[in-house]
């Protein structure tokens, strides 16, 4: 497995190796839903990138860049094991160096939801997943739906600014229990992590809701905001049922492909699910 360290290195690797490319982008701290993208590219392509970045752009003030989970010696480890031929471990000087001033906004869609939450979060993952992009020149990039809207800004941008590049979904990999596998969990307490299957749960008293002919949106935002309220180790953010293309909050009849999402905190941690319905 090769290592590159600057956007010209990569450009290099790529440059001599033309046949079918995967990238699958993360932030390391890799575990099994990380693990399953980097197999269904393993799977499609000829050669997989992994690149590893934990991009300083999209955590707002106050966020968890600093205590982000790191531990480079063994994602490497797992990413050798799995076959991945090479991995893009740029530096964040690297990566914007001294008079960096460029940055990729995507308007509507990435100002609803965890736009609203985390106002500069998605021009920070916009940024770096278009500097990625130019970097490795993959043929296709992966993505979890765990992160929908992000999913979904990507393939916007994707398509607005004429990237060739197919942009491929991979579902959510959970937890025995049904938590949504993710970096942060390995920081919630043992009491909150005992308390975080809640979200799952929220979104299955929804669905069910939905799947029983239940449309109208109130009432099923209401099913997984009832399921959250009796955990009183979740910190509601949002609880959202919006139009599954442009994100915008569903009012009346859920009658269309519909997007159920919410976050909430369990002490200092912030957690994201989503379920699609219809
Ligand atoms: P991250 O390292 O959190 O930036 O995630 C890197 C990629 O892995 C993103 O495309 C995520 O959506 C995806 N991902 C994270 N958690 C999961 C999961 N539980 N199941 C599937 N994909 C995931």
């Amino acid at each position: 497995m090769d290592a590159l360290a600057t956007p010209a290195e990569m450009r290099a690797w790529r440059g001599a190796r033309p046949g079918g490319l995967g990238l699958v982008p993360t932030m390391g701290a890799l575990h099994e839903g990380h693990l399953s993208l980097v197999r269904r590219s393993l799977a499609e392509n000829a050669a997989t990138v992994a690149s590893i970045f934990v991009n300083p752009a999209q955590f707002g003030p106050g966020e968890d860049f600093e205590r982000y989970p790191r531990d480079g010696e063994r994602d490497l480890r797992l990413l050798r094991e799995l076959g991945v031929d090479a991995v893009y471990l740029p530096s964040p000087a690297a990566m914007y160096p001294d008079g960096y001033e460029t940055w990729v906004t995507v308007d509507g869609l990435a100002r609803r939801l965890e736009g609203a939450s985390r106002p500069a979060h998605f021009r920070g993952v916009a940024t770096v997943v278009t500097k990625l992009l130019n970097a490795v020149r993959p043929d296709r990039a992966y993505f979890g739906r765990k992160d929908a809207q992000q999913l979904r800004v990507v393939r916007r941008l994707a398509r607005d600014l004429d990237l060739p590049v197919d942009v491929v979904a991979c579902d959510t990999v959970r937890e025995p229990d049904g938590l949504a596998m993710s970096s942060r969990n390995a920081y919630l307490s043992p009491p909150d992590r005992a308390a975080a299957p809640v979200l799952s749960r929220a979104l299955a008293a929804a669905a069910a809701r939905f799947a029983a002919g239940e449309r109208s949106s109130d009432a099923l935002r209401a099913a997984a905001r009832a399921t959250l309220e009796a955990e009183p180790r979740a910190a509601i953010d949002y609880v959202s049922l919006a139009d599954s293309a442009s994100l915008a909050e569903i009012a009346g009849e859920a009658d269309g492909p519909a997007l159920l999402s919410l976050a909430a905190r369990f002490g200092p941690v912030r957690l994201i699910d989503n379920v699609e319905l219809g």
